[in-house]
């Protein structure tokens, strides 16, 4: 890793993505801010510039296919395409015990449906590297499968999903759907969704497993055009999105995330991270 790596954080315009662009920035490693907002985009990026690291910003709206292609395009031509791409950006509505599914429609947007875009537009930009180039989803332990508070209720579903055999993106993309349905017609609260931040646990749940998808269809790469595409929970982190509640900053919680996107040539792929250590979908 070099001032010649170009790492592109989603959301990297405050809370865990600033942080991780900061802490890669301040290994050297050139970064690109995607923000949705311009603005906010560009005082991130100079606010690292002021602690003398090689950043930029450009405008990404995860949610919108025309930003996406644009932001590829660009980047392409700006550095001959990306070593890392961290998908952070994301959202989330509930707070505290809240759980509403009031917004469930734009979380599993913005979480699920964009970080697969993201992958999909941005995998052709990704440069041949020794090293193999990163794809880092930033996700949650609320969209595990097998968590005892939150897991999803359908024993036959579940052990699909975690089949490899079995996982496609028609699976994931059908399970989404399903809930989407279901919150549209109000039967979704008896049917064995996870109980705690519903929309938003099933989001990461899908990233989750599109992480564990897309890792077993990038194997079959060419030596030297390998990606390496793993996922991590931050934790409990004092930023907008848990209305500065935690346990930890959002420095902490970037740290593990930047220890799995840098791991040695044998990284592993296709794993969930939380703590710098693996941890089970
Ligand atoms: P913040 O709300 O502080 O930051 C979220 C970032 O995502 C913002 O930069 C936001 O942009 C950006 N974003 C949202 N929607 C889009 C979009 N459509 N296109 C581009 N960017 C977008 O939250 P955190 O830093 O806490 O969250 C970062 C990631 O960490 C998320 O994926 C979250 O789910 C995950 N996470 C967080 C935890 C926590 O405890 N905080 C726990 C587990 C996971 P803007 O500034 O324009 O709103």
């Amino acid at each position: 890793w070099s001032s010649e790596t170009i790492a592109v954080v989603t959301g990297g315009n405050r809370g865990i993505g600033f942080e991780i662009a900061r802490q890669l920035a301040a290994l050297g490693l050139r970064v690109v801010i995607a923000s949705r907002n311009p603005d906010s985009g560009r005082q991130a990026a100079e606010c690292l510039q002021s602690e003398g690291l090689g950043v930029e910003s450009y405008q990404l709206d995860v949610t919108d296919s025309a930003s996406v292609e644009s932001f590829a395009k660009w980047v392409f031509t700006a550095y001959g395409g990306i070593d890392i791409l961290v998908n952070n950006a994301g959202i989330n509505f509930n707070l505290g015990s809240e759980n509403s599914v009031e917004y469930a429609e734009k979380v599993i947007e913005a979480n699920y449906f964009g970080t697969k875009r993201m992958i999909q537009t941005m995998i052709p930009v990704m440069k041949p590297s020794e090293n193999g180039a990163r794809i880092l989803n930033v996700s949650s332990r609320l969209g595990r499968m097998n968590g005892r508070r939150n897991r999803l209720g359908d024993e036959n579903l579940r052990e699909k999903l975690l089949n490899d055999d079995c996982l496609s993106e028609e699976l994931i993309d059908g399970l989404v759907v399903e809930f989407l349905k279901q919150v549209n017609d109000g039967s979704w609260a008896s049917n064995g969704w996870p109980q705690m931040y519903t929309d938003y646990s099933i989001s990461k749940l899908a990233v989750n497993c599109y992480t564990r998808l897309a890792a077993r269809v990038l194997l079959n790469r060419a030596e030297g055009h390998r990606i390496c595409i793993n996922c991590y929970c931050p934790g409990w982190v004092k930023t907008a999105m848990t209305g500065w509640q935690g346990n930890m900053s959002a420095d902490e919680g970037a740290d593990t995330g930047v220890w799995v996107v840098l791991l040695p040539k044998e990284s592993p792929t296709g794993k969930f991270f939380a703590e710098r250590r693996e941890i089970s979908y």
